[in-house]
């Protein structure tokens, strides 16, 4: 605002500069906070290094800085500075004697021409951030009208996204697990929707954002309670006990009192801990902080499984560490079998690593009988897809429960 009242010697041009680090997240959760914040540091003092004195360098919040250029002349000077600081971020950082990269990328937004008050240059430096990290990160965007409208949906769906919990509006759909030899149901995954409106929106849309925003704390507890009291409602009922897989997020994962969280939930629905599973996935075990909470939930009784087991970084040696039960392979594998050479090799080879490591399997994604015939010449433990049935509504997975059997872990 300041700027702005001091401006007005025409011809001159400021510029709003959004900058978030990219996959800022991957670091945090890979080199634990303390080295993620040194990084932070560093980025803050390369930034007041590539701009003259009298323009501003700020920390927001987080991964996200903004700079302020004042007394500009050009818009290519504007560019020469975004490249500048592009450059010097993507040189290497020596912390803890090792060396890291990153990269940023870089939302611009110029007064006059994109907004004329601080509110409007902020929110459209913002739009234009989003548009550099749709570009994949490590450039600079100007801002563009067109920009606004995609950010304000995005923005739409934050707000949206915090009123969702109190306003009853997620709801949990279940998909059987199949267990292989009896053809029972081995347990039910639960997958998480929400209902905006009367539409129903995958995760796959709102989780990133969850996670992003912190909401997936509170949400994923409203899951975890949620499915367990479900379980034991069937159980109740006079169905045979069966397990509840839910997705925990990495997030999650690092709330130090997780397992206070989940032994209550237990408690509360009194659920024993035998039939709750929760899905993790390889990125979210390689920090230290996981090896602990993991024993600790282990401890508790509840099963651990990977999930999308094949797609991330696993260390094969973490599978014997980590007191796991059960992979699941990746539906990406499925894809073909068994014409797919390569797909045959891989599926192949993940069962007998996981037989050999005591652990079960599970196939994700299971669609077709040709799928189903190759599957059964590897005896898989469990099988999961639209071959057995989508994901569904409570009434419906209660309906089918009454037609398959439920078999106890
Ligand atoms: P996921 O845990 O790997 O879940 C399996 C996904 O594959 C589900 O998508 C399911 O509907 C889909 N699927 C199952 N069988 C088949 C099949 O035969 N073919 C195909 N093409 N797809 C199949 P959905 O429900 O959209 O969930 C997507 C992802 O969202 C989940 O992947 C999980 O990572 C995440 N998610 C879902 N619910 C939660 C939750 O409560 N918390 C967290 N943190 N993540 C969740
Ligand atoms: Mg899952
Ligand atoms: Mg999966």
């Amino acid at each position: 605002s300041q700027a702005i009242t001091r401006l007005p010697w025409h011809d001159r041009l400021a510029a709003v500069l959004f900058l978030d680090i990219d996959r800022f997240k991957l670091i945090n959760d890979t080199l634990g906070h303390g080295t993620a914040d040194l990084m932070l540091k560093a980025v803050g003092e390369r930034l007041v290094e590539c701009v003259r004195d009298g323009d501003t360098v700020a920390r927001l919040g987080g991964d996200e800085f903004t700079v302020l250029l004042i007394d500009v002349a050009a818009m290519e000077d504007i560019s020469a500075v975004a490249q500048k600081i592009l450059d010097s971020i993507a040189q290497p950082y020596e912390l803890d004697g090792q060396q890291f990269y990153i990269t940023t990328s870089i939302g611009i937004c110029v007064y006059p021409p994109d907004g004329t008050d601080a509110a409007t240059l902020l929110k459209n430096a913002d739009s234009a951030m989003y548009a550099a990290k749709d570009r994949e990160g490590n450039n600079y965007q100007f801002y563009s009208e067109d920009m606004g409208t995609q950010s304000s949906g995005r923005l739409a769906m934050e707000n949206a996204l915090h009123h969702a919990l109190e306003r009853g509006e997620f709801m949990l759909y279940y998909q059987p697990l199949m267990d292989f030899t009896s053809g029972n149901m081995a347990g039910v995954e639960v997958l998480l929707r929400w209902n905006r409106d009367g539409e129903i929106v995958s995760p796959a849309e709102f989780i990133p954002l969850a996670e992003e925003t912190g909401l997936i704390v509170p949400i994923g507890e409203w899951v975890l309670r949620t499915a367990c009291t479900q379980n034991k409602a069937w159980q109740d009922q006079g169905f045979p006990p069966m397990r509840v897989a839910v997705n925990l997020s990495g997030r999650q994962l690092q709330l130090p009192h997780l397992k206070d969280t989940i032994a209550g939930i237990l408690q509360e629905t009194g659920l024993q801990p035998c039939y709750l599973e929760l899905e993790l996935t390889e990125s979210m075990m390689q920090s230290l902080q996981a090896t602990g909470t993991l024993r600790a939930l282990k401890e508790l009784g509840v099963r651990l499984a990977i999930d999308d087991f094949g797609t991330g970084y696993s260390s094969l040696s973490h599978l014997q560490r980590y007191p796991l039960h059960k992979l699941k392979i990746d539906q990406s594998f499925m894809r073909n079998l068994p014409a797919d050479q390569n797909n045959v090799a891989i599926v192949t080879a993940i069962v007998a690593m996981a037989q050999s490591l005591n652990l079960k399997v599970t196939a994700e994604g299971v669609e077709t009988a040709e799928q189903l015939a190759f599957l059964r010449t590897l005896a898989c433990d469990e099988l999961q897809g639209y071959l057995f049935s989508r994901p569904l509504p409570l009434a419906e997975l209660t309906k089918l429960l009454k037609n398959i059997p439920a078999s106890s872990p």
